[in-house]
This record gives C-alpha cells, structure tokens and sequence, in this order.
C-alpha cells in the first residue's frame, strides 16, 4: 500500500529526508514550505549579474554516498574543493587552517600556561564529562587560560557571553578544537589520547588521511543555486510533490492519519516530518502555543558583496577571522571558486559580518563596509589597489541561533507536546548543523517513522 508522507521544510534537511523516504518501493512524497523556492539557507540571491551565496555554503566534508548524489543531480558538473582556508588571530593569518591558531601570541608565557593546564587535564578522569555552559566546556576541554581566550573571540562573533549558552551551542561554530602552538608541537601533545580530541595541527602536517569526507561545489557558475534549481528538478521527476509558497495551517488527526491542510490543498499523510526549527509555526497548526525563541541567542549578520577586479583577488576558498577586534568573521573568494567572472574582468568576494540588530553598525552598514574592505586589504585577500567597484549590503536579522540555558529542556517538553497530540508528527532534531551531520542524522529517518 501507498505510504504517503508530507516533509514540511524544503532545505537541506527537507532535502536529506526525503532522499531516505525516496528509497522506500511505494512513497508518495509532498514537500511543502513557505518559501517560493527549494534550498532554504543555501538558495543564492542576484546580485548585479552575480549568482551569490548568503555567506560560505560548501558541500564540505560530506560523505562519498551524499557526494554522489549531488554529482548526479548536476549532470556531473561539480568540482572538488580542495579547500585552501585560512584563519586569522592577532593579525596574523595562518594558512591552511580554519579554527583559532593561538600560536600567533608573541607572548610565550601565555603559550606555556596553556600547555600546563592541558597537561594537568590531560591526567585526569574525563568519562564522565558533562557541560552545563559553553563557557565551562571551554575551560573544561582547553583550560581556563584558553578558555578564557576562546570565550573572547566567541563574543565578538556571536554577540554574547559563552557562560548564558548550552554547551551543546559549539556544534554550530569552528572552536571544537584548538592549536597554540607549532604543528610539530601539537603532534606531540596529540599523542596523548585524551588531548587528541581537543587538539588540532594543520592537517597536511598529520601526513595521514584524515578522514573519507570529501568537499565539493557546483560547477555551472550559478553558485549553490545551481543546485538547488536542479534539484528542483530531480525531485518532481522522482515524483515528489513540491509545494512550495504553501504553508501548512493545521494537521489533525483522522483514522489513524494526519490530515494537513496547506494554504492550497489538503492533504491525507501516514507522516508528517517537520524538517526545520519553526517550532511556532508547528504547534499553531496542531492547536497549541509554544514560541522558543527566548531560549535562543539569535546573531544577525551583514552580508557584503564586493565587486571588484578578478586578478585582484586571491585565490582561495575561505578565511575565517578570529581577531576579537576583527570586523568580518568570514570572507570568501566566492566569485573565484563558484567561476563567476565578467567579460569587463570583474568578479566578488564575500563578508560576514556578524553585528548587533540595530546597533550602530547594523543601522550605518556602509561605514561598517568601508571597515571591512581595509580589513581585506589588510589580509591579503584583496590586493592593496583593488577598486572596489558594487558594494551590496544584505542584512540578516537570524543567522545563527544558539540555545541559551533551558533551551533543551523547553525542547524536550515541545517534542512531548506533540507527541502526545499525534502519533504521526515526527519533530526533526534540530540539533546536526553541519551538512554532514544533517546527512547522517537523516539516515536514521526510517527506524523513527
Ligand atoms: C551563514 C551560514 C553559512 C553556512 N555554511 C555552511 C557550510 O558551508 N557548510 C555546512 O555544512 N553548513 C553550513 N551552514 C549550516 C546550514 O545551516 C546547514 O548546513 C543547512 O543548509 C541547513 O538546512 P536546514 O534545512 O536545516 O535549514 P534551512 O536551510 O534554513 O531550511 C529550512 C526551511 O524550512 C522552511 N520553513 C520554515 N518554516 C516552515 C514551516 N512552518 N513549514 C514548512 N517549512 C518551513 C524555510 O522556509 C526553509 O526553506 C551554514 C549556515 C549559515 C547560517
């Protein structure tokens, strides 16, 4: 018998869902979401003439099976990132790297006291390590003279202190490990088991393969929108049903069935898979109130485009920038690795700026570009006589959201709430960030339904 599912989210969790329902014999598959296009947060916008993403979005570090499919959806064109990143502390940029490097210190007396306190962490018990707070994991996993280094650069990025935050708030950032030190220094502070998983070296030091992921990008020179209109494509050929500009209003329960109404249509499901974090919107249409939104720290970003001329910009993928003074956190060659350059030789490169909503940066953005181009400059990615031709300012008031304190209390007793009101509303873990991890987490799809 036909089982018929609705996948209510058409991002990239929507997307992974439904690869796994794709592989039952007999599905019927509707994928319904406010938005007028498939991708949620990867979905590249226009700007003049450029197809560019909202920030970095990569297929980095995927899995071989997940790399295939994208290789198939785009007739092949795709390329392999090697990915050339950089990262930036104290003014100085380490290549190759793309967490803090803390041995850009010049103070060595620093760079001891952390090698000391990890040592001492090194000799204790840590199985049964639990963090309450991000901060405390910090301190907890690199000692507090780290930690408290950490908890600085965390603030500037994410606007608020690591001690109101659920530990668990590291999954959505590049600070799961940390490096003081030379390569050739931290290889030998890694042997030590324990320190392995908190240490890291530059992965072309460790000389081995470091793992079987792989990093890939379209290759069509539309950007990430290039996959998301193709699979578009793919999915309606598979016979999934897209509904998107669509809302679901209400889902009741019928017969042992969930019966969703949309703004359009009504549809009769065996499931429901809510695959994205609107928890408003999914207890209105089940006839209870629940907002989380004050659980979470929500960071808003400013967006720059800047145009400027291709052979001056350097060629690599990405810096992330850790300089608690810095005004970008990450800048991309974006233009240079999605192959958009202009028959005039002009191309672009991206900043991320995370800024306080309605600060004065957020309200001035023009002056807070004018900073982030010499910042640029400063790092090398543009050369210093580079013109910056466009300026393209975009403001995102909700780029990342991270669970305060309580928020995974508030969360469990959501999942409870629905459960109790159907059966057949599976609430997606919102918790895998990561591509990667939003792949894996939807592998397990089929033991939950
Ligand atoms: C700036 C930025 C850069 C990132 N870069 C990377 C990267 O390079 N690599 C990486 O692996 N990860 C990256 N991420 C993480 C990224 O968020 C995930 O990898 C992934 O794309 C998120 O997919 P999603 O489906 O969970 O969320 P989204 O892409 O946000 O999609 C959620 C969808 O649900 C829809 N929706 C909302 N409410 C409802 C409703 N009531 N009913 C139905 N649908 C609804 C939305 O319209 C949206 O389309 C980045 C995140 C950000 C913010």
């Amino acid at each position: 018998m036909t089982k018929t599912y609705v996948v209510a989210g058409a991002g990239f969790k929507g997307f992974c869902d439904c690869l796994e329902l794709l592989k039952q014999p007999d599905c019927k598959v509707y994928m319904v979401d406010p938005a007028p296009f498939f991708g949620g947060v990867i979905y590249s916008s226009e700007v003049h003439g450029f197809n560019v993403d909202k920030g970095v979005h990569v297929f980095d570090s995927i899995p071989v099976d997940l790399a295939d499919v994208i290789t198939e959806i785009m007739g092949g064109a795709v390329k392999e990132i090697d990915f050339v990143s950089e990262s930036a502390f104290n003014g100085k940029v380490t290549q190759g790297y793309s967490l803090p490097d803390l041995s850009s210190m010049d103070d060595c007396n620093i760079k001891d006291a952390i090698t000391a306190e990890l040592v001492k962490l090194a000799s204790e018990d840590h199985s049964n390590d639990h963090f309450r707070t991000l901060r405390e994991l910090f301190d907890g996993r690199y000692g507090k003279t780290a930690g408290s280094i950490f908890s600085k650069i965390f603030e500037n990025i994410y606007h608020v202190e690591p001690n109101e935050l659920e530990a668990k708030a590291l999954s959505q950032t590049s600070m799961g490990r940390m490096k003081h030190l030379s390569d050739e220094e931290m290889l030998v502070l890694k042997s030590h088991s324990w320190l392995d998983t908190v240490l890291a070296a530059r992965r072309k030091s460790l000389k081995v393969k470091v793992d079987d992921f792989v990093s890939i990008y379209p290759d069509t020179g539309e950007a990430m929108r290039g996959w998301c209109e193709r699979t578009t494509q793919w999915l309606q050929k598979k016979g999934v049903e897209l509904c998107l500009g669509e809302s679901v209003v209400k889902i009741t329960e019928n017969s042992g069935k969930a019966v969703v109404k949309t703004t359009k249509r009504e549809i009769c499901a065996d499931k429901v898979i809510w695959a994205n974090d609107n928890v408003k919107a999914l207890s209105s249409a089940m006839g209870f109130e629940c907002d989380l939104s004050d659980y979470q720290h929500r960071t808003s970003l400013v967006l720059m485009t800047m145009i400027t001329e291709a052979d001056k910009i350097k060629d690599f993928t990405y810096l992330q920038n850790f300089d608690p003074e810095a005004v970008n956190y990450r800048i991309a060659s974006a233009g240079i690795f999605s192959g958009q350059v202009k028959e005039d030789g002009t191309s672009f490169i991206t900043c991320e700026c995370p800024v306080e909503l309605n600060s004065e940066d957020w309200n001035n953005a023009e002056a807070l570009a004018g900073r982030a181009w010499q910042e640029c400059k400063h790092l090398g990615i543009v050369s210093q006589d580079a013109t910056l031709v466009h300026l393209d300012i975009a403001k995102i008031p909700v780029a990342f959201k991270l669970p305060k304190l309580g928020y995974s209390e508030q969360l469990d007793k959501f999942r409870d709430d629905v459960s109790l009101r159907s059966k057949n509303v599976l609430f997606r873990d919102v918790t895998p960030f990561y591509r990667r991890e939003i792949y894996l987490d939807s592998l397990e799809i089929g033991s939950l339904l």
